[in-house]
């Protein structure tokens, strides 16, 4: 029997609802992304949800900067296919309106929005509506005592700044809260969660903030979201890139698959290539990813570029080519070898291989 890691066991949480989407408990770990487009454009935004829709996105976050964006931000949350964050700083006002507006669930700072009396309109608005809240704290915007206090920014303070922001929401007994404790320095921010696992029953929204573009935020958010969940902590994810936010998904899926703590699409493994390939492997594989993308089920296949490990790829991959001689290449299922084909129609077969393997897996689901 194939060997398999130990289940990773989720640290306990209490739950949140964010539109149909639950968050905590346990609830597959969600991921989001945060929309770039200016709120007032209402078509470009719905555009850029529905493209984050079909590359997996859970819910998305939008920013509400405006009393203006409050109202473009109601036809969005209608439109959208997934729940919306509104995403709020420094002006309850807009937190309200936002709220009225069909936000799924508010992102907040409560350090920035000031007066208690503000946070506590906030707190009551969302309690009235059902809606959670994400407590956000970000390194970047500690409060000035605390800085004081601590020196600079540490995991104690980034607790103590969640905790404190928390204390008003609890005073009024709305419990449907998550965290945020984000940082851009990995290990700051990985041992802030650490710290505030231990401190709270409430869910925990990851992501290292800020990690910078695309391959290296991907490497630092990888590391960061990865490190803590295979401890048990986090409920839902943001990867943060300075790129397309599409990435960022991709990127949350990548995370969450190579865990096995979720399923997605096509998983592709492939070799790095060497002298020995056979077949194109890397071209090969960038067609195949562009050709398959629309595929939600899961199935996994092996690109290799020769048969020192082409075979023993195949033998756990549903949908397996492995590259031969004279450019040709094999073909295996389940394991099984198949046949040899030209290596020029390896992308066609490919793709009618892996479809009609999803649709015989849809049958028997329906049988
Ligand atoms: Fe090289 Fe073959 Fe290994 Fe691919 S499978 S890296 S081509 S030896």
């Amino acid at each position: 029997m194939e060997w398999q890691a130990p289940p990773i066991k989720r640290r306990k949480c209490r739950q949140i609802k964010v539109g149909n989407v639950l968050i905590g408990g346990d609830a597959p770990i969600s991921v989001q992304s945060m929309t770039d487009t200016d709120t007032l454009d209402v078509d470009g935004t719905l555009k850029q949800i529905n493209d984050l829709y079909e590359v997996g996105a859970d819910i998305v976050r939008v920013s509400v900067p405006t009393l203006d964006a409050a109202k473009t931000f109601k036809e969005i949350c209608q439109k959208s296919p997934v729940p919306i964050v509104a995403d709020i700083h420094f002006d309850h006002r807009i937190a309200i309106e936002a709220a009225k507006n069909g936000a799924s669930a508010l992102r907040i700072n409560p350090g920035n929005i000031g007066a208690k009396h503000k946070v506590e309109e906030v707190c009551k608005c969302a309690k009235d509506l059902g809606l959670p809240i994400r407590v956000g704290v970000n390194a970047g915007s500690l409060d000035k005592d605390l800085l004081k206090k601590y020196g600079s920014p540490c995991p104690d303070a980034m607790v103590e700044a969640a905790l404190r922001s928390a204390e008003i929401l609890d005073e009024h007994n709305f419990i449907d809260y998550a965290f945020s404790v984000k940082a851009s320095e990995l290990n700051l921010c990985v041992a802030s969660y650490e710290a505030l696992a231990s401190k709270t029953d409430a869910p925990l929204h990851l992501g290292i903030t800020e990690a910078g573009g695309l391959q290296g935020g991907t490497v630092l958010s990888s590391i960061g979201i990865s490190w803590l969940l295979k401890q048990g902590i986090g409920d839902t994810l943001r990867v943060s890139l300075a790129a397309n936010p599409i990435e960022e998904i991709k990127v949350g899926w990548s995370i969450l698959k190579s865990m096995h703590l979720r399923t997605r699409g096509i998983d592709i493994v492939a070799c790095p290539t060497c002298a020995r390939h056979g077949i194109d492997v890397v071209n090969i594989v960038k067609s195949l990813e562009d050709r398959v993308k629309d595929i939600k089920d899961e199935l996994k296949v092996a690109v290799m570029g020769c048969i020192v490990n082409g075979p023993g790829e195949a033998l756990r991959a549903d949908v397996a080519v492995c590259g031969g001689n004279n450019n040709s290449c094999l073909i295996y299922e389940d394991g099984v070898l198949q046949g040899k084909i030209e290596a020029t129609n390896v992308i066609d077969v490919l793709e009618s291989r892996i479809r009609n393997k999803i649709e015989k897996k849809l049958d028997n689901k329906i049988l």
